[in-house]
């Protein structure tokens, strides 16, 4: 999804270290997206030695607009409250703030903000998922139905340990007990739509 990002931070994700300190959750979230960005930087260096070249840019937004199923987990949502309310500023906390009060009369992702993802840093895995080989996909495309073989594949070992890691946020108390739910693909009744939820109250966070 879009790579043109409001948070320029070199990390991916930023470490946050003050704000770990004070909520440990936050910290295994970044845990779990370290590990999703090193399993797609790894599925690009695979791309790259087959001689393709990632699409994905800054400024690139066109799948924030089209696609209408993103998953999103209970913890990517603490995320994402967490970084909107206490890490946005300014005039793209006051824009992001009446997008997401409106959210409904846009087809658009309510964090896409002049071409960018307002939430970068947080933004959920299957948005970090998400990158597209050499062409960058057309207005109102999703290269997952019309081009899948341009779709970057996730690693699977990453991508099955970041699911499992996020699953002790749920106190699934066991290693194997949380492998087990990945595996079975019962973890992603945790998951909702993006698009689907209720942004309101989060606005209504920010304005407070
Ligand atoms: S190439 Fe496609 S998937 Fe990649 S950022 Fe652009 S619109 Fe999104
Ligand atoms: S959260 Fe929205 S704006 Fe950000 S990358 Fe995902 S779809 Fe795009």
């Amino acid at each position: 999804m879009s790579k043109k990002k409001h948070d320029d931070s070199a990390q991916t994700p930023p470490a946050f270290a003050e704000d770990v300190a004070r909520l440990p959750w936050l910290g295994l979230l970044l845990e779990v997206y370290r590990t999703t960005d090193e399993g797609v930087a790894q599925g690009v260096r695979e791309g790259e030695r087959k001689g393709r070249t990632l699409a994905c840019a800054r400024g690139c937004a066109a799948c924030c607009r089209s696609h209408t199923d993103i998953p999103v987990y209970p913890l990517e949502l603490a995320g994402i409250a967490w970084y909107v309310a206490e890490q946005l500023h300014g005039a793209l906390r006051e824009t992001l703030r009446l997008q997401l009060a409106q959210h409904r009369a846009t087809p658009s992702c309510p964090f896409l903000v002049d071409e960018a993802c307002a939430i970068h840093p947080l933004r959920p895995m299957a948005c970090r998922h998400f990158n597209v080989f050499d062409r960058a996909c057309a207005e109102g495309e999703d290269a997952f139905h019309t081009r899948p073989a341009d779709v970057l594949k996730p690693v699977a070992f990453h991508k099955d340990k970041a699911l499992a890691m996020m699953l002790r946020h749920h106190e699934v108390p066991t290693d194997a007990e949380r492998k087990a739910r990945v595996a079975d693909g019962s973890v992603h009744t945790l998951a909702q739509s993006l698009r689907d939820l209720r942004w309101e109250s989060l606005a209504q966070r920010m304005a407070r």
